[in-house]
């Protein structure tokens, strides 16, 4: 394209709040055969709440909230941020921790209170040998309505669940149904477990679901699709997408996510409104043929 069809090119993509970078990424933009779209943050909306409040037997559900709470303060991974609001919320003073660890992909380790504190999914569990199996039931339940169950273990025992469900951005489905209709193939890639996954990815009528994917592996999976031949688009919003938006041909961001996934990509979503993605192939479509 022309210096001047890609500065009118983006400069009205601009107006709708879609920055790109530049004439190769309206260039890649063209080209695109898939987009994989992270789960959290930007299919949905990046606020969740807690939505289910399960203790094991022989532990209340105030205690419960109060030690896992007082173990996610130092976290900042969405689904500790609802926790900690609830409690707050609720009124429960919390504790400060003695010790607090982020443990990436799987949850958080600490000490409150002289009590060793585990919240997170089963890989977490599984890692420290906490049986699961009495609340499995209650995990599925929370899963199969779109929640992330996070398993809580006190001192070794499991303490209890807390589902945590965010709700999907209005515009989602829109876009998954208009990507398709430009004969996309759309992906969704979450480290979040498999049925709550698919249970999103269908309410967004997406059906290839990548879950259960460690941080560290995102962009590996990225890199496999272009190994396939697949020309993709990676967009997401946090601190795990970054490599996984700089390792596809194009990258973009969610612009109310982190700071380090806007540096990490090609295209920015002001607003966060994933129509914003068909725009942008719409506009590479058009200004790439004006200048043919
Ligand atoms: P994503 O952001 O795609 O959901 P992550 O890799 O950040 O994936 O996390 C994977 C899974 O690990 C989460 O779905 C959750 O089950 C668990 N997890 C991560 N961080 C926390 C946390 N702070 N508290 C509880 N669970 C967590
Ligand atoms: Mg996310």
């Amino acid at each position: 394209a022309t210096p001047t069809a890609i500065m009118v090119g983006t400069g009205k993509a601009a107006e709708l709040g879609i920055l790109i970078s530049g004439g190769d990424a309206l260039e890649q933009a063209r080209r695109l055969t898939t987009v994989v779209l992270d789960k959290t943050g930007t299919i949905t909306r990046g606020r969740p709440g807690v939505t289910h409040l399960t203790p094991a037997p022989g532990f209340d559900t105030g205690e419960l909230l109060t030690y896992v709470a007082a173990a996610e303060t130092g976290s900042e991974h969405p689904l500790g941020e609802a926790i900690v609001s609830r409690a707050r919320e609720g009124g429960l003073s919390l504790p400060q921790a003695e010790r607090f660890e982020a443990v990436p992909g799987h949850g958080v380790e600490a000490l409150v209170g002289g009590r060793n504190v585990l919240a997170g999914n089963l890989a977490l569990m599984r890692r420290h040998g906490v049986p699961t199996g009495a609340l499995e039931p209650v995990a599925a339940q929370a899963a199969a309505e779109g929640a992330t169950p996070v398993y809580v273990a006190l001192d070794g025992r499991l303490a209890g669940v807390i589902g945590v469900a965010d709700a999907v951005r209005p515009e989602s489905r829109e876009a998954v149904g208009r990507l398709r209709a430009l004969g996309l193939d759309v992906w969704m890639l979450t480290g979040d477990n498999r049925v709550t996954a698919d249970v999103v990815a269908r309410q967004v009528g997406i059906d290839h679901v990548i879950a259960d994917v460690r941080p560290e592996d995102k962009a590996a999976r990225v890199a496999a699709l272009r190994e396939s031949g697949a020309v993709v688009a990676m967009v997401g919003d946090g601190i795990n997408d970054a490599p996984a938006l700089a390792t596809a041909d194009l990258g973009i961001a969610i612009g109310t996510g982190t700071d380090v996934a806007i540096a990490a990509s090609d295209i920015t979503l002001v607003g966060g409104d994933l129509r914003g993605i068909v725009s942008a192939i719409d506009l590479s479509r058009r200004t790439v043929s004006t200048i043919k």
